[in-house]
């Protein structure tokens, strides 16, 4: 290699950490990202006083103890930043009122399935008795003692729920308020319910918390700290090509014709547009054209984000409600309302004010024919801010005279802030069939036929999330130094 330089694509978290664990490793590394600001999907944005948190729910390796906690360590995303570990993952109401609430705690929660449900003893103890297993697993980001032991508790607990949706477990449930509540947890088709027990295996832990500030604080620390390494971000630098060059990967044009040339390429951007656009569909692998035209991605988003002048500190701070009577938002017909307040954030909201988020899946296409004509396109936004309001009012009343600040934002909003393909907010979404995919280490991360050139983030990733588009710019960082027989080194903050 001429001088050990790496260009890389897009500064989200899996861009950020590429850079970061790049100049840990004694490699000249710029990033290039198209916005003004670091973090990608992670990100925040402001209103009316008010802070709209676009990304972090809960943040996987955010218990000093964890070992998954060592990789935020290392990207210095979490230095002296508040934790907030809920006493509940969510809760559900019926059309009634009635509740069930998915304790973090697992003895609480199996003692409140119990309560709720004495005749579905067998699956309820089953099921939290993998939630203990997958706790007191060892995440450590780096193969090590214990790793065996990992190997077999995953095995076994693939065995038993590998191939099982959510609705299948939530099929096994004889309760039917206890079966309606487990249908609307990760309510995407055949989301895996390893998914589920992982992520409760973590809040259980208490290793999947939400860090004080949010999203784009998140993302300024580990900028920082990549700086703080020597690395340079050049921001509003979009990249339209990837210069290719006798077989390798050489550089990078940049939308107004500047060309910057290093000796590796990283692309932590979308992976449609790096592959079909920046790369001109060129260097196509059989695997990924597949990926690209079955399209399993997750549902792209619209959220309505609403300033309140009041404190919503007393109310459930994630709630699923059953509809009485079904909404329609985006042209689809709604009968459940996910309504989510930050009031455990007080950097969110001005005091005795709350940040209040209703989100709901939608599809892409609905929303790029509307834009066609941008009246509708406004129109549809308000109509979905009005329903949300009206529905709330009925959870909370007198909640419609005190909102202050109305945020809608679409799978439009999310293109263009990101880049992401059709606008999903975690690349291809995880199923029971793709999910090992994940587990063995995602897609390819490099094309035949270009040398030098390598892929991160969320779109070699199946399942994305913050912790594995940071986990993903390690390992890359950690398989250049591979191929140029250095030993991969890291420092923590
Ligand atoms: C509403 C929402 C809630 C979420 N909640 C959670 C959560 O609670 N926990 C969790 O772990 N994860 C969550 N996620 C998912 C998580 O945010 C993503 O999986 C993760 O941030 C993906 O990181 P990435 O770096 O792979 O991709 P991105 O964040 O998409 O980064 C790609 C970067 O590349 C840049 N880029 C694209 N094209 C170009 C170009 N041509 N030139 C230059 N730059 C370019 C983009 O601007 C962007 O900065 C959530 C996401 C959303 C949207």
């Amino acid at each position: 290699m001429a001088d050990n330089s790496i260009i890389i694509i897009g500064g989200g978290i899996a861009g950020l950490a590429a850079g970061v664990y790049g100049q840990m490793n004694g490699y000249k590394t710029r990033i290039f990202e198209m916005h003004s600001l670091p973090g990608g999907l992670c990100t925040s944005w402001q209103r009316k006083g008010f802070t709209i948190d676009g990304c972090i729910h809960w943040l996987v390796g955010t218990n000093p103890k964890s070992s998954s906690h060592v990789m935020w360590e290392e990207l210095g995303a979490l230095k002296d930043v508040e934790i907030v570990n809920h006493e509940e993952f969510m809760s559900f109401y019926d059309s009634d009122g009635k509740a069930f609430h998915l304790y973090n705690d697992i003895d609480r929660l199996e003692k409140h399935m119990l309560e709720l449900s004495p005749v579905d003893v067998k699956v309820i103890k089953e099921l939290c008795s993998v939630i203990r297993k997958v706790s007191a697993l060892d995440m450590s980001p780096d193969s090590g003692p214990g790793s065996l032991k990992k190997t077999i508790s995953m095995m076994t607990i693939y065995m038993k729920f590998g191939k099982m949706s959510v609705a299948d477990f939530a099929a096994k449930l004889k309760d039917p308020f206890l079966k309606e509540a487990w249908q609307t947890f990760f309510d995407m088709p055949d989301f895996p319910m390893m998914g589920l027990i992982f992520t409760l295996g973590w809040m259980n832990q208490k290793d999947a918390g939400y860090p004080i500030g949010g999203s784009l604080a998140f993302s300024k620390s580990i900028e920082k700290r990549y700086k703080d390494l020597g690395g340079e971000i050049l921001y509003n630098a979009r990249v339209e090509k990837i210069l290719v060059e006798d077989g390798q990967a050489a550089g990078i044009r940049l939308t107004d014709g500047q060309e910057f040339r290093a000796d590796r390429v990283i692309s932590a951007a979308d992976g449609f547009n790096t592959i079909y656009k920046m790369l001109d569909g060129k260097f196509l692998e059989p695997e990924l054209q597949e990926y690209y035209r079955k399209s399993e991605i997750f549902e792209p988003l619209v959220m309505v984000t609403l300033g309140v002048n009041r404190d919503l500190s007393d109310q459930p701070h994630t709630a699923i409600h059953s509809l009485k009577t079904p909404i329609t938002i985006a042209g689809n017909e709604e009968t459940y309302i996910q309504v989510k307040h930050y009031g455990y954030d007080p950097t969110l909201a001005p005091k005795g004010k709350s940040v209040v988020m209703s989100m709901f899946s939608s599809t892409y296409d609905y929303w790029k024919k509307l834009a066609e004509d941008p009246e509708r396109y406004d129109a549809e936004k308000k109509q979905a801010a009005l329903t949300v309001i009206s529905t709330i009012e009925k959870i909370i009343p007198g909640f419609e005279k005190d909102v202050e600040m109305v945020d809608v934002a679409t799978p439009l909003t999310t293109e263009r802030y990101t880049g992401n393909w059709q606008g999903s907010f975690e690349g291809w979404r995880i199923t029971t069939k793709n999910m090992n995919k994940s587990i063995s280490g995602g897609l390819a991360h490099t094309l035949p036929g270009l040398k030098n050139f390598y892929m991160v983030g969320q779109w070699v990733e199946p399942g994305g999330g913050l912790p594995t588009a940071g986990m993903s710019g390690r390992n890359m960082i950690k398989r250049i130094c591979k191929e140029d027989g250095k030993t991969f080194t890291t420092t923590r903050v």
